[in-house]
């Protein structure tokens, strides 16, 4: 016989122990939840004293506004916030902690003592907690702000407490929280004491602005070293600020430690920001390499929701594709002045990232098959060059020559190296690109012939035209076909070089069932015509460039997205530094006099 069920209301410590499953997985998300009260009440000054890696006690000590004696007691009750009071205020999120529940929660599964005092009353509170249940509330003598104790997470939730890792690993996350919190909050000095040792002392910054004053503080968390090669990120638009900085290739890991991003002030992750960072890091990170990386984003509250998750890790942003499209854009021009990647002198315009993001315009994440360009195998290419070709004057101004080589690559001087682009892959990959635009956008300009063309095709041609058309008016292609299976061709493509007008579209669908043919999974149908449409219109080797042509083709190269490579994989371009260039000639590199010496 089975007992008869019953619907009943829970106590209500059954359900903060209950919700508390949500909002406290390990000893790292309570402390960051109290680290946020004390943000939130403006402290100054926050010390946390963690032992056993939380599991036996987390405090936290501010000296922000501290809480009167109603109030040391009703923060403890689920949904008591003072933050928050209409549901419209959910869309206006100030402050990093709203939902009124976290210590109901970290109540209901330890035990907690909190001492705290406004600066108007002459006592101060003690409040006693154990599991959900209030034990005493008496007067203390305590300064102005907040001590919180949390003794022996998850006492009376067994199963919880045999989840928890290693201490080791338990320590870890404190500590990412802790960092991230100091990260966040760089004119407030914070400490963090395990088993009574000093583990971190951070002094609050002097600097005026927060650039120089997260670099502060990067430098005391992250080591001078880092910190000494990081490429800064400060740009702003009307809609979004990123502001942080990125570590130097060199720096990266294997891991993903110490990859730090945050919204609003608030430390979150994000697989797709994550995501735009680290292509933005393609072309100078070897695969399987992590970035080092702090990043902080500021948006209006009203364009992100930050009440997506239960410890408040994630968020959703009204405009995913646009803010993608942006920190992957300054990032990349944040390497591009650092000259990390090839940005050649004299045209910092070149990447043209000043203009005021399109947030409605996506242009697709690269994908994996299209890796790094691995210079090192190609270097030789650059040794063909003897210096009594050189152009006459070029010492002079060697800052915006550039020099085309055998009709195939074209040269030219980097701050610390030299860069050597293959003229016929820039051009593939910047068709490549354009042609996935306009047909995403269905914008291709379309240049009328004066004098029609007319060819005959084969009737399976005929049949994958027909098929195509779509794309190939997107492009740009203005046909007709008729019953005899001739094709008029009133318009091609405004890029088509003249005198291939005729020719192109049979070119194209000839590449086109080519790759449909060699392709080892089937391509879409964009994906293909694109590939077949930068195949066959980019410049050939043996075509002369004059220093425009030569100059817009880079331009545009360092336009695209992924620049490094062609649709297939290859590289485009080959960067060699000038320690590259002294290790060969069997300089010592950084030794001046003895370069000079073999000069001469
Ligand atoms: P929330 O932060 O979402 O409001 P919490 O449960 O974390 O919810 O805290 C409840 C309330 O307790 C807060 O709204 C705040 O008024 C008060 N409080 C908590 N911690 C502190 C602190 N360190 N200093 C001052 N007030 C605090
Ligand atoms: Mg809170």
């Amino acid at each position: 016989m089975g007992q008869e069920m019953q619907i009943r209301r829970m106590p209500i410590e059954l359900a903060n122990k209950i919700a508390a499953g949500e909002v406290v997985q390990r000893p790292a998300s309570a402390l960051k939840e109290l680290l946020e009260n004390a943000i939130d009440a403006k402290a100054t000054e926050i010390t946390v004293s963690v032992k056993a890696s939380g599991s036996n006690l987390i405090q936290v000590s501010d000296n922000g506004t501290g809480m009167g004696p109603e109030d040391a007691v009703q923060c403890f009750e689920r949904h008591a916030t003072s933050k928050i009071t209409q549901s419209e205020d959910l869309e206006n999120i100030r402050t990093l902690g709203f939902r009124g529940e976290a210590l109901a929660s970290i109540a209901a599964i330890a035990q907690v003592t909190l001492n705290t005092k406004r600066g108007e009353n002459v006592q101060g509170t003690q409040v006693r907690i154990d599991g959900g249940q209030l034990l005493e509330t008496s007067p203390s003598a305590t300064t102005v702000g907040t001590i919180i104790e949390v003794r022996n997470l998850f006492f009376n939730v067994p199963a919880r407490r045999s989840f928890l890792k290693a201490p080791t690993t338990e320590f870890r996350h404190i500590s990412e929280v802790f960092i991230a919190c100091a990260l966040a909050n760089p004119w407030v000095t914070f400490r963090l004491d395990h088993e009574k040792q000093e583990v971190y002392r951070l002094i609050c910054s002097r600097a005026e602005n927060f650039q120089d004053a997260l670099r502060e503080r990067l430098r005391t968390i992250l080591g001078p070293e880092v910190t000494q090669h990081v490429v800064s990120v400060d740009e702003s638009t009307s809609y979004i600020s990123v502001q942080g900085y990125l570590a130097h290739p060199e720096h990266a890991r294997k891991s993903r430690k110490n990859q730090y991003l945050f919204v609003n002030g608030r430390s979150i992750k994000s697989a797709s920001i994550h995501h735009a960072i680290r292509t933005a890091y393609d072309a100078i990170l070897p695969e399987g390499r992590q970035p080092v990386y702090v990043l902080f984003l500021t948006i209006d509250p009203h364009n992100v929701d930050v009440n997506v998750h239960p410890s408040k890790l994630e968020v959703r942003f009204d405009d995913d594709r646009g803010i993608y499209n942006f920190v992957q854009a300054v990032c990349r021009r944040a390497f591009g002045i650092a000259d990390l990647i090839p940005q050649y002198p004299g045209t910092s315009s070149s990447l043209d990232f000043q203009r005021e993001p399109k947030f409605n315009s996506w242009k697709p994440p690269p994908r994996a098959n299209e890796l790094r360009p691995a210079y090192d195998e190609q270097t030789s290419i650059v040794y063909e060059v003897e210096p009594s070709q050189l152009p006459p004057g070029v010492s002079s101004k060697p800052d915006s020559f550039l020099w085309q080589i055998q009709e195939r690559y074209i040269l030219t001087q980097l701050s610390n190296g030299v860069l050597v682009v293959d003229q016929k892959a820039a051009h593939q990959r910047i068709l490549y690109e354009r042609a996935l635009e306009d047909m995403r956008s269905g914008g291709g300009l379309s240049q009328q012939l004066l004098f029609h063309h007319i060819i005959c095709l084969t009737q399976q041609d005929c049949d994958l035209l027909h098929e195509l058309a779509p794309q190939a008016r997107a492009l740009g292609f203005d046909y007709s076909i008729s019953e005899n299976r001739t094709v008029t061709i009133q318009g091609v493509p405004s890029h088509i070089r003249t005198g291939a007008e005729k020719e192109i579209l049979q070119s194209i669908l000839d590449a086109y069932k080519e790759n449909t043919q060699i392709a080892l999974t089937p391509l879409p149908v964009e994906e293909n015509m694109a590939r077949s449409l930068a195949s066959r219109c980019a410049l050939q080797s043996g075509v002369k460039l004059n220093e425009e042509e030569m100059r817009t083709l880079i331009d545009r190269l360092f336009e695209c997205q992924e620049p490094s490579r062609t649709p297939n994989g290859k590289p485009t371009f080959i960067r060699v530094t000038l320690e590259e260039l002294k290790h060969r000639f069997g300089q010592k590199i950084s030794d001046h006099d003895e370069v000079d010496q073999t000069i001469l």
